[in-house]
């Protein structure tokens, strides 16, 4: 091969492709542009910058200078070509990392504040019921995003918007936030309080939410300071009772979480949960973090109907004492004494000035849950048959029947998946076996396991045939 045609080859290779330094070998991406020395050689400008220092200085340094001929100078071809003994070296080059694919445009920006009730539509899509809380969140989050941008000079300074979520478990408390932090396009950090201790003790230190966070905004600190913090089971921080004991998981951990909340320097480890003296620390202001605890407060309901009980048995109003026994959304009712009265300090709840509850799930939210979010796990089941060809149809009864067993679980909307998933193993194990099958319908009697799902075979119209569950 000729030179001329090595030369061009070198030169032709694909943009692909960058060079390397010979001395410290950095690519190029890193070390800044090459100088090229020979055709396949080059070196990085730092490194040229260091050679000519050690020889203008004097002091010459024979180890850094292993690659030099200094024999050649002042000729410009200061690297030792003789050590290219083996030839010099195929390829110098390194292939580029593919740029990162393009993220796809949050839904909302926070730099133009989407209106509230613009963060409510959204929040519709994917959230089934819960208006009040969908409400009340969608305000605290567009003020929050709006202080973060006001400035202060007139002397004005809007207040931290943070929130407290009351609500059983699996109503969603957690799905909200997720759903609120993608649509905004804020990095979201999720704990739970009961791994928090004061610090010093076993346990999280209270300050790793906001290492959390700073890991979940790729360590950019000034995206961390605009992010979401979400503590959950905060109910299980409230202060003991009857303990003569040091309260080192309880109320000592809100009292360290209050300079959090309402917003302090901190010093964190970046990509560590723990300080020490390996890991390198940063300052992540929490002025501008939006916290949001939620807890399924158990007992609240109790305190809250004492309350009540007291209001009203007190003047002309004077109620029937078991009144409120059968309210299911008594802790809609919910006051700060309640919660102070739970055990939760006052200093704490006075930094969340935000409080609401989440409804219960009835059967009715629970069968919409099921079919009508963006991402319901029917829909799911329908994509993955669609693939196969085969058409999944649900019976309303059938929805209600599932609706109905994920109820008895009292565990929320978390049964369904699992319901779910116990009868449509069959299903999805024994469908692919079949072409010719075109349609299944699922059926109430499927579900409460008294008969099999509906099964209709491609291009015959219909068939009133019933399938049992295993074919
Ligand atoms: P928790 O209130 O205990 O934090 P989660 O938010 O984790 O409960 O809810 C568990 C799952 O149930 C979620 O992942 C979500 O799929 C589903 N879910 C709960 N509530 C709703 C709701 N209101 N709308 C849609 N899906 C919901």
């Amino acid at each position: 091969m000729s030179e001329n045609q090595d030369k061009n080859e070198v030169h032709n290779e694909t943009e692909e492709y960058e060079d390397v330094c010979y001395i410290c070998r950095r690519p190029e991406h890193v070390a800044g542009k090459m100088i090229h020395i020979q055709d396949r050689i080059c070196i990085c400008s730092d490194c040229m910058q260091k050679t000519f220092d050690t020889m203008s200085g004097g002091g010459i340094n024979f180890n850094d200078m292993i690659n030099m001929n200094l024999g050649k100078m002042p000729n410009i071809s200061m690297i030792n070509l003789s050590d290219f003994a083996g030839g010099i070296p195929e390829s110098q080059k390194l292939k580029k990392k593919k740029p990162k694919e393009k993220k796809e445009t949050p839904v909302l920006d926070i730099h133009s504040i989407p209106a509230p009730h613009r963060i409510k539509a959204s929040l519709d899509e994917y959230v089934v019921g819960q208006e009040h809380a969908k409400k009340v969140m969608s305000v605290a989050v567009y003020n929050h995003y709006k202080r973060v941008m006001s400035d202060v000079e007139d002397g004005v300074e809007i207040e931290k918007s943070n929130m407290l979520m009351i609500g059983p478990t699996g109503c969603g408390k957690t799905y909200l936030v997720k759903t609120l932090a993608r649509l905004l396009d804020v990095p979201l950090a999720i704990t739970d309080a009961t791994s928090l201790t004061e610090a010093g003790y076993i346990g999280d230190d209270i300050e790793s939410v906001v290492s959390k966070l700073l890991a979940a905004a790729d360590n950019d600190v000034e995206r961390a300071e605009h992010g979401i913090i979400f503590i959950d089971e905060i109910d299980k921080i409230a202060k003991k009772r009857n303990t003569n004991q040091r309260d080192v998981s309880g109320e000592s951990v809100q009292q360290g979480m209050l300079k959090l909340l309402e917003g302090a320097e901190v010093e964190v480890p970046v990509g560590a949960s723990s300080k020490n003296a390996m890991v390198p620390m940063t300052t992540v202001d929490t002025k501008n973090i939006l916290f949001i605890c939620g807890g399924a407060f158990p007992e609240l309901e109790e305190i809250i109907k004492e309350r009540l009980n007291k209001e009203s048995s007190i003047g002309f109003q004077a109620d029937l004492k078991d009144k409120y026994d059968k309210d299911e959304n008594l802790l809609q009712q919910v006051a700060v004494e309640d919660v102070r009265k739970f055990g939760m300090i006052p200093e704490f709840l006075g930094r969340l000035p935000v409080m609401f509850a989440l409804e219960a799930l009835t059967e009715d939210m629970l069968v919409r849950i099921l079919s009508e979010p963006k991402n319901a796990i029917i829909k799911q089941y329908q994509k993955l048959l669609a693939m196969d060809e085969v058409q999944l149809i649900f019976e309303d009864g059938a929805l209600h029947a599932i609706a109905a067993k994920a109820k008895e679980k009292k565990v929320g909307a978390r049964a369904l998946r699992a319901i779910i998933e116990e009868f449509m193993l069959d299903i999805m194990y024994e469908i692919p076996k079949d072409d010719n099958i075109g349609t299944i319908t699922i059926t109430r009697d499927y579900i409460e396991k008294k008969g099999g799902p509906q099964i209709q075979m491609r291009g015959i119209p219909a068939l009133p045939e019933r399938a049992g569950a295993s074919g």
